[in-house]
């Protein structure tokens, strides 16, 4: 059994490396969600700023398509004067056309008859001739007499004026009994969206669409792809989405240039378009993404720092604790014997003492002297001694066997040896076991005696009323009473029996 008494923990290191882990741990759970929310917060101003810019483009379209309109209605009031007749060409001209110079980006407006015929111009005062009975704006009106102001879809003029896409503002014209008389129509030239959207800044990679709700494109800022005007787009999922929730936001990738985009959109007041501002994601996230990779490397490289000196303190306290054990073995150890020492005897003794006196389990003591051990050390010199003596101590010590038993050099050449649980029956067994081991040890000539031992041996149990101090002292007269009786043999201290 070891002399040492106290066992080095290695709990203060685990208490840090797991202090130091859960830190890291927190300390990412920390920057994760800090991130997470800085990420949501990014995404809620990027659509609260896409959202700004579809306000802006709806109140403007709005308000020109009201003054498209009351150009339109001013046209029909005035269609419907009986006072118009008399009058010249051109003071009905002016008349006719009293509302309409305030729209910008206006193509022509017209007053087509029942078949479809031009039958007022806005811009000359004798029309040209033309049929636009074709066109949907006619079609529409002609077909369902309430759809009030129709949008039409994007056509191209048919004089060669221009090539500029226009839509059409149209209303139809009843007469008193219902039956339709006619078309007013107020050509747009796309170009006014193209002039809203180009004023307002959504990125690089961002764009602004309008649509009808047939899913339509009317303009796009930029354009992604040629010749997208009059497009039927409703098939694609992103416009399918718009078409069907109308107004919102979500993230979508562009199924044009894959890209992501943060789509917004809405429908402009009661008018059946939609403007969608996308933003890309990668814009809109590009300051984030940098902040995130900052943030995530100093974390990442804190994080190592805190685990490497963790590590580091960890190691030098594994290196003190070795060397405090070692320490500590040597402060309980005697040297020459590598038994317990004096020290350790005196805890020991005292530690097994009271436990005897809790448990009332017998304690026994034995203490053992070498026989004419001067002699051995004149004849042989204190290095011979010394030898001897180690020999001894080995003995001893592989004769006790139980955890609690200790062997200990009590100075000198004597030893003494505390034997817990056990009785004076078990106890004299050990001890002899003891001197007959001493005295089979190899001698170091033939002429040579063999090494002896004496030992005294005192049993303390329930029924004795001795102190410790009592016991030991009996187990020192057994040994004394030993010598006297002739050596080389054992004295137990309560019947004085001796081998
Ligand atoms: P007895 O049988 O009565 O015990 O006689 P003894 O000679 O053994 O007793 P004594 O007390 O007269 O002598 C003990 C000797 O043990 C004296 C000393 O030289 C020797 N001794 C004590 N400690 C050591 C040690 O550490 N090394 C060596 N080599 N000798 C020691
Ligand atoms: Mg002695
Ligand atoms: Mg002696």
């Amino acid at each position: 059994m070891s002399p040492s008494l106290s066992r080095p923990t290695r709990r203060p290191e685990r208490l840090l490396i797991v202090g130091s882990v859960l830190t890291v741990l927190l300390i990412m759970a920390i920057v994760t969600a800090l991130l997470i929310r800085e990420h949501a917060n990014t995404l809620q101003s990027a659509k609260r700023t896409a959202n700004n810019i579809t306000q802006l483009i709806d109140a403007d379209v709005l308000r020109n398509v009201e003054l498209y309109d009351m150009a339109l209605k001013g046209l029909i009031a005035a269609t419907e004067r009986n006072d118009l007749q008399g009058v010249s060409a051109s003071i009905r001209h002016l008349v006719l056309f009293d509302r309409s110079a305030a729209a910008p980006y206006k193509g022509d407006i017209l007053l087509l008859d029942a078949n479809g015929e031009v039958i007022a111009d806005s811009s000359l005062l004798t029309p040209k001739t033309g049929n636009f009975a074709d066109r949907d704006y006619f079609q529409m009106h002609r077909k369902a007499p309430d759809i009030g102001l129709y949008i039409s879809r994007p056509f191209m003029a048919r004089c060669i004026c221009d090539d500029q896409w226009r839509i059409a503002f149209s209303r139809r014209i009843s007469s008193p009994d219902g039956r339709f008389q006619g078309v007013a129509v107020a050509s747009m030239r796309l170009s006014y969206f193209h002039q809203l959207f180009s004023s307002l800044n959504i990125g690089s990679n961002g764009t602004i669409n309008l649509i009808n709700h047939q899913g339509i494109l009317l303009a796009q800022q930029p354009m992604l792809e040629l010749d997208m005007v009059d497009k039927d787009l409703s098939q694609r999922p992103n416009v399918a989405r718009m078409l069907k929730e109308r107004d919102g936001s979500f993230q979508g990738t562009s199924s044009v240039d894959r890209q992501e985009r943060l789509y917004t959109f809405s429908t402009v007041g009661t008018l059946p378009l939609i403007v969608a501002v996308a933003l890309s994601t990668d814009e809109v996230f590009a300051q984030w993404k940098r902040a995130a990779v900052l943030i995530s490397l100093a974390t990442g490289v804190l994080c190592a720092g805190l685990l490497w000196l963790t590590w580091m303190l960890s190691k030098e306290l594994r290196r003190r604790h070795r060397a405090e054990q070692v320490l500590s073995e040597l402060a309980a150890t005697d040297a020459l014997t590598g038994l317990a020492n004096r020290r350790t005897l005196d805890q020991r003794v005292r530690l097994e003492w009271d436990r005897a006196q809790r448990s009332t389990e017998p304690l026994t003591l034995l203490m053992i002297d070498v026989d004419h051990f001067k002699a051995f050390n004149d004849r042989h010199g204190h290095h011979g001694g010394d030898e001897a003596l180690r020999r001894v101590a080995q003995v001893i010590g592989d004769n006790i066997r139980r955890p609690a038993d200790l062997a200990a050099r009590y100075g000198g050449e004597e030893f003494a040896v505390v034997l817990p649980h056990t009785d004076a029956k078990g106890a004299w067994v050990i001890a002899e076991h003891i001197r007959c081991s001493v005295e089979r040890l190899p001698r170091l000539s033939v002429d040579e005696p063999p090494i002896t031992v004496s030992i005294g041996m005192s049993t303390w149990n329930k029924r004795s009323r001795v102190s410790l101090e009592a016991l030991l002292l009996s187990a020192d007269q057994a040994l004394y009473e030993a010598k006297h009786t002739g050596r080389n043999r054992i004295v137990d201290a309560a019947t004085q029996q001796n081998l």
